[in-house]
């Protein structure tokens, strides 16, 4: 096996995806699992239909492509707003798209009736947190107007909280969702079958004591794979945070003074060394570092402790010296060591099943 690699647990990562159906179909709501964090791996995305999930998100159309290519025939749903230049191959290979500009849903019309088929589109209001999203004055006109393109079909509208500014999901900014959903179906005289409140940052919302109103669909990334909502970073009651391993490989193991010696500077990524001195102790060295992913995401196993990291060497301190050649596992736990490694060349996958 070759090191640095990424052990990625489908077993638990699908108990994830179950119990979070379970729990918010309870609610009224489906679940459009999301893997942008995964470089749209065909088995994670199996993993999470088998699951229940309703349909697949994906931030990128090359991850989307990839999907299509390994054999994945679900509904999937293009999550970043299409690029104008790349409206064809949207409507070629994703089902529905998230969107907030005219000129790109008329773009996806003309490519949709070229290609003989149908698209979908969700279109994203903007409630506070300032990334993506039609001011609220200004959807009604837009909904209008989309809901009369040919090969369009307006699925519904979304929003998506706590990314930019960090503004949480809570019952007001839900409730005006709800609320707009309600009086553009009443207009145009139709049932959206998505209003899709947000991602994993709206389950402590969702999961709550109060009504969920007329949303029908989150879109989850992290709490699947992770097990957390991204508010507070707190494991979800019930998810597991084992889903991903990272193994790497020592390549030094020595006692070395715990103090560096000569005359301080910044370290090769700003940072200067404290000069503490706890006398000898056992370090070691591991094959992995910040050109495969974050290290501040990592868990380090039971006794070992990260000291530091740079682009190519992570180097930890435990109780004793680790044999050279030997493997250490650590628990990936933050978003950002996910997504690095899986989008790393020198990362390999091993799935388990
Ligand atoms: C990334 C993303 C999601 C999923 O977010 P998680 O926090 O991973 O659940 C949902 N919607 C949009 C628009 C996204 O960009």
């Amino acid at each position: 096996m070759t090191a640095p690699r990424l052990e990625i647990h489908l077993d638990r990562i699908g108990q994830n995806a179950a119990l979070l159906v379970e729990r918010l179909g309870g609610r009224g709501i489906q679940i459009t699992g999301v893997t942008k964090a995964t470089l749209g791996s065909p088995e994670v995305a199996r993993v999470l239909l088998e699951a229940g999930v309703a349909r697949l998100g994906e931030s990128r159309i090359d991850n989307i492509e990839a999907l299509r290519r390994a054999g994945i025939t679900a509904e999937i749903t293009l999550i970043r707003s299409p690029m104008l230049s790349q409206v064809a191959r949207v409507v070629a290979s994703a089902d529905v798209s998230l969107n907030t500009e005219m000129v790109v849903i008329e773009g996806l019309s003309r490519v949709a009736a070229e290609q003989g088929r149908s698209h979908g589109v969700v279109l994203m209001v903007e409630l506070g947190d300032l990334r993506e999203g039609i001011m609220p004055d200004d959807v009604d006109a837009v909904a209008r107007h989309v809901a009369e393109l040919p090969n369009i079909v307006l699925r519904g509208i979304g929003t998506n909280l706590a990314c930019h500014s960090g503004i949480a999901p809570d019952a007001q900014n839900m409730a005006e969702l709800s609320a707009l959903a309600i009086s553009l179906e009443a207009r145009l005289g139709t049932t959206f079958d998505i209003v899709s409140g947000g991602n994993s940052a709206n389950l402590n919302w969702a999961l709550g004591d109060e009504g969920v109103g007329r949303i029908n669909d989150l879109r989850l990334g992290e709490s699947i794979l992770l097990g957390r909502e991204p508010l507070d970073r707190r494991t979800v009651d019930g998810l597991r945070t084992d889903g991903f391993t990272l193994v790497a490989e020592v390549i030094e193991s020595k006692v070395k003074p715990t103090r560096p010696w000569g005359e301080v500077h910044q370290n090769a990524f700003g940072a200067v060394a404290s000069p503490h001195d706890l006398g000898d102790a056992p370090r070691a060295i591991l094959a992995v570092g910040r050109q495969d992913l974050d290290p501040a995401g990592l868990v380090p196993p039971e006794g070992v402790e990260i000291l530091g990291s740079s682009s190519d060497h992570l180097i930890v301190t435990a109780a004793a010296c680790p044999a050279v050649g030997r493997e250490m596992a650590f628990r990936v736990d933050g978003y950002g060591a996910l997504l690095a490694a899986m989008t790393s060349p020198f990362v390999s996958r091993s799935y388990q099943r």
